[in-house]
């Protein structure tokens, strides 16, 4: 069964796509969690961190160039911004194709929620 976000980098479901090329999809979060809340997708469906191999290397990195392309585009580049990657139950990943948060365009406060650890 093809992810949702497979879906999305097919062009099967609708999402507001702001960067594709032969590697990545980024889109705007459908339940944006600040000003600028934007995924960044591997096109091939990778589940988790877990799951990435060596061969995922240039995607990956690849990732990161996108990322800071969009903070620059989104005018969020100089303020900063946070990027997330959630991996399974304990991370709250609840897409099980690996994504990137790119958040920002507010401050965002401390890095977690509750309490800490030594
Ligand atoms: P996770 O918790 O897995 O790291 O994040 C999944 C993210 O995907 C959530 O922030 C959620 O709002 C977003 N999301 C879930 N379904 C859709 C969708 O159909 N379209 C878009 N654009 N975002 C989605």
């Amino acid at each position: 069964m093809p992810t949702l976000f497979e879906k999305i980098v097919a062009g099967e479901i609708p999402a507001n796509i702001v960067h594709q090329d032969d590697r990545v999809t980024a889109f705007r979060d459908i339940s944006p969690q600040a000003p600028v809340h934007v995924l960044i997708i591997p096109n091939k469906p990778i589940p988790t961190v877990n799951d990435v191999s060596e061969d995922d290397e240039r995607t990956l990195g690849h990732m990161f160039v996108v990322a800071r392309d969009i903070a620059k585009q989104e005018g969020i580049a100089e303020n900063g911004f946070r990027l997330i990657v959630n991996c399974n139950q304990h991370g709250g990943q609840v897409v099980y194709h690996l994504h990137m948060h790119l958040v920002g365009g507010r401050a965002l406060g401390p890095m977690l929620a509750g309490e800490k650890h030594g």
